[in-house]
């Protein structure tokens, strides 16, 4: 059972008050109509072995340490694989390696230094298995809840939570469109690697801006092409394998989608290709990646001739 009392407790007083005091009882009807996997990943859950992360660093990556024998970490390196495929990361659990299908830690080194979480109530959207919500706290967010609809990542959320208890990051099984209209209730809102898979990513913003106090952060991380205020790609079918991508806009037409939906402040604050270094199979995800997604004799385009993955980094004002 996942105890949401402290979560309660700690948004007593916020805006995000009533709808806290209801989260018990939806995540219990959710964790009850499930997924078909979801027993199979409880019991890599319950196979974990108790453990006490004496040393925490999430600062630096995250990495946990303390007393832990041969046969221990064993226990944990299977279970943990037992929550395969691991996308995001990577991981240090008590000298066990979680290598993950991305360097998510290149991507907060290029987020990071524009933003200042200390002290922040901090909503992370599209959290996968809730990476960025411990570099989160390790950059001095006050609570971090992330969202994510998906349940494998929400179990290898509680996995990661069962060594770090005290901690005030919370994930929870919702899609953005879950959550009650006009929280405005958080002074931080990330949403990274979300709008290209929108349909209706004019009204994603809306929905964001709705999630955020008066003049809190939006800090938004999705793919680019290179272009004009008018230039935006909508791929004809797949883009790079994935069939749910719907609208790639140039840096300045993501700028000027920003400041209709109502915000000000909009800094594009990082432009990156994303490299086959960067996304990549690894044990603990063995299914393709990136370089498979990629045309073979130029890795500037995608299989399907397209621009290759860039990625921009905005900031903006509520
Ligand atoms: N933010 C992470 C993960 C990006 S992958 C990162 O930047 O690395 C996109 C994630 O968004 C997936 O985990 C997917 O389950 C989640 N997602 C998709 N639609 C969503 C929605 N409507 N609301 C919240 N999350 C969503």
């Amino acid at each position: 059972m996942i105890d949401l009392s402290p979560l309660a407790r700690r948004l007593a007083g916020s805006p995000l008050h009533t709808w806290a005091q209801g989260l018990q009882a939806d995540l219990e009807q959710r964790l009850a109509s499930g997924h078909g996997d979801l027993q199979r990943w409880q019991n890599a859950l319950k196979a974990l072995p108790e453990l006490t992360a004496s040393v925490v660093d999430l600062a630096r990556g995250v990495t946990l340490g303390g007393a832990c024998d041969d046969s221990s970490r064993q226990r944990l390196r299977d279970a943990l694989m037992g929550l395969s495929p691991w996308r995001k990361g990577p991981f240090e659990l008590f000298g066990v390696h979680v290598d993950t299908e991305w360097r998510s830690d290149w991507k907060w080194e290029r987020v990071a230094p524009h933003l200042d979480l200390h002290g922040k109530r901090v909503l992370d959207v599209g959290c996968g298995n809730g990476y960025y919500q411990w570099r989160m706290l390790g950059a001095g967010a006050e609570a971090v809840i992330g969202i994510d609809p998906n349940w494998l990542f929400f179990c290898q959320f509680q996995a990661l939570a069962q060594y770090l208890p005290d901690l005030p990051a919370w994930h929870l099984p919702l899609a953005l469109e879950d959550l009650p209209a006009n929280l405005q209730g958080f002074d931080t809102v990330f949403s990274m690697g979300v709008l290209y898979h929108r349909r209706s990513p004019i009204d994603h913003l809306y929905a964001l801006k709705d999630c955020l106090v008066k003049g809190g952060e939006l800090v938004l991380e999705t793919l680019v092409i290179h272009g004009g205020p008018q230039d935006v790609l909508v791929p004809d079918d797949r883009y790079a394998q994935m069939r749910n991508v719907w609208f790639l806009p140039s840096v300045p037409a993501l700028e000027l989608w920003l400041r209709r939906a109502g915000f000000n402040e909009v800094k594009c604050v990082d432009v990156s290709t994303t490299s086959i270094a960067e996304q990549r199979s690894t044990e603990w995800m063995r299914y393709q990646s990136l370089e498979h997604f990629l045309d073979p004799d130029d890795h500037a385009k995608t299989v399907e001739g397209l621009p290759a993955p860039m990625r921009a980094v905005i900031t903006a004002r509520k």
